[in-house]
């Protein structure tokens, strides 16, 4: 298969920095896409990813999903987008198609889905590379339409930190009044927080940290609940229809159980592993609640999530970086220390 040379920025091993580095795309086959990358959103998921937190990083990696960018390529048999759209590429580049969850537009349920990076790629023997990068090559599926009255860098997180919170409240059925509350504002809370009021929800945000309150209530949290606060947290027992928790680190979950209501539902989406401390079966039996999961965004979803946003003028709050300075984000990201989101002019790698 034809490829060409691209210019990236990735890592060899979990204990290096990112730098510079070339990779190869596929030349755009009869159904795919080539665009020249815009902008790339900066998810936690990337920083886990390259530092091998999960454990089954396979490198080199290029992180980067929250993709926006400019056709510059279709292949023949391409009918969704034309060279100069602006479209945007998410969490997936491919699927089965066939299996039941890709029939249901779930594709990220597919046993067979590839990540946009880190995912073995089926044209190339070798692992997919995200949008740290000059360029991408998708298959027109998987490839999205941004509405035209969005800003392009502040829309990027919605591909994964907006459908990773906006999946779980549709599926709950958040609607005008549902009770609703977020673990943790950070990329994904802070997008939660504003689609959850846009719902027109009642929305409470937990936190540990009190300087983020003002931040929280112009986002659009009706109320903020100091997680380390005791009393705070007795306050709110038996509250939420849904929580949606956002902590990327292992942490105790139980205090927020008690905190939903009969049939209430907390969704795990930050942290993937085993619970520590374990789950206390008490407060779901005595209420029926439940603790559950779930995992980004279909394709159609994503596109439903895009098309809200531009009704709803939505995009994330951003502080927008050059490549060069990825490696210190990260480690701002590890202090929380992030407003709310970081994307990545991709201009810059051209320096
Ligand atoms: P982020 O921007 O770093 O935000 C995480 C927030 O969680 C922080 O701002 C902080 O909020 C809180 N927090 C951090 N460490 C904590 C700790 N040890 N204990 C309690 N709270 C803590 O991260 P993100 O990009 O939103 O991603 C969040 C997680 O979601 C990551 O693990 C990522 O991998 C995962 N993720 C999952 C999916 C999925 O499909 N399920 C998709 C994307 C990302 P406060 O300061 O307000 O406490
Ligand atoms: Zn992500
Ligand atoms: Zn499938």
């Amino acid at each position: 298969m034809e490829t060409k040379q691209v210019k990236a920025f990735g890592t060899d091993a979990s204990d290096y920095a990112l730098g510079a580095m070339d990779i190869k795309r596929r030349l755009a086959t009869p159904k795919d896409i080539e665009l020249e990358i815009l902008y790339c959103g900066v998810c936690h998921s990337d920083l886990h990813f390259a530092r091998n937190d999960w454990g089954f990083t396979v490198y080199p990696v290029v992180p980067g999903h929250e993709i926006v960018g400019r056709v510059t390529q279709t292949g023949n048999g391409v009918t969704k987008h034309k060279v100069g759209d602006i479209v945007a590429v998410g969490c997936l580049v491919d699927s089965c198609r066939s299996c039941n969850n890709c029939k249901a537009d779930l594709e990220q349920y597919c046993p067979e889905w590839v990540g946009t990076y880190g995912g073995q790629d089926k044209h190339l023997q070798q692992p997919t590379f995200g949008g740290y990068s000059e360029s991408i090559v998708v298959d027109e599926h998987f490839v999205l339409s941004v509405p035209d009255n969005l800003d392009l860098a502040g829309v990027a997180p919605v591909l994964c930190a907006g459908i990773t919170t906006w999946s779980p409240l549709r599926h709950w059925n958040v609607s005008e009044g549902s009770k609703v509350a977020v673990v943790g504002l950070g990329g994904l809370g802070h997008m939660a927080i504003k689609l959850a009021h846009a719902l027109k929800a009642e929305v409470t945000l937990f936190s540990r940290s009190p300087e983020k309150i003002e931040d929280a209530k112009r986002l659009g949290a009706d109320h903020v609940v100091i997680s380390t606060d005791e009393s705070q947290m007795k306050d709110v027992q038996g509250k939420f229809d849904v929580i949606i928790d956002t902590v990327p680190y292992a942490h105790d979950i139980n205090p927020y159980v008690g905190t939903l209501n009969v049939n209430g539902t907390l969704v795990l989406v930050g942290y993937l592993g085993p619970l520590d401390p374990m789950l206390n079966s008490v407060p779901m039996i005595m209420g029926r609640r439940k603790v559950a999961g779930s995992l980004i965004g279909g394709i159609a979803e994503t596109q439903e999530l895009l098309d809200f946003c531009g009704a709803h003028n939505i995009t994330s709050d951003i502080e927008v970086i050059n490549i060069q300075e990825i490696n210190e984000a990260y480690e701002r990201m590890l202090k929380s220390d992030v407003h709310y989101r970081f994307v990545i002019d991709m201009g810059s790698l051209k320096n």
